[in-house]
């Protein structure tokens, strides 16, 4: 079998000795890290705490029976909702969209008004137990 010149993940240099070699140096390795994960910190901190906020918002919000809460738009945003961040959509054969922030999320039903729901089975999914909201044995 040929040889393949391995070259360094960060600077494209030779690369030589111990086949499990990606990087030619240690500052190669944490600028590689530094740039793949850490380049746009701030922002990316900043999103994924407006979700978890978002995530909270909701959770307090919805305290309905059955996980469901019927809330206007402007208790959201006194609470601090950002509309524009959620972490995914479920479209439901009826054509209603819902839209969630982990597994905490709300139906827009219109005129400012949005029905909050809750996955449990997203927990489930990963592992987690679900909330139980009443203390009951179980
Ligand atoms: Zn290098």
């Amino acid at each position: 079998m040929p040889a393949i010149d391995r070259v360094c993940l960060e600077c494209g240099e030779k690369l030589v000795g111990r086949t499990d070699k990606r990087f030619c140096s240690d500052a190669c390795r944490n600028l590689y890290h530094y740039h793949t994960n850490n380049a746009p910190i701030n922002y990316v901190r900043n999103v994924v705490n407006a979700l978890k906020r978002n995530r909270r918002i909701l959770s307090e919000l919805n305290t309905g029976p059955e996980g469901k809460t019927k809330v206007h738009r402007d208790k959201l945003i006194e609470k601090g909702y950002i509309f524009t961040y959620h972490t995914n959509t479920h479209r439901t054969k009826a054509g209603n969209t819902y839209v969630f922030c982990f597994e905490q999320g709300f139906l827009e039903l219109g005129e400012n008004w949005f029905m909050l729901v809750r996955r449990d089975e997203y927990l489930e999914r990963s592992g987690d137990a679900p909330r139980r909201e009443t203390g009951t044995a179980h």
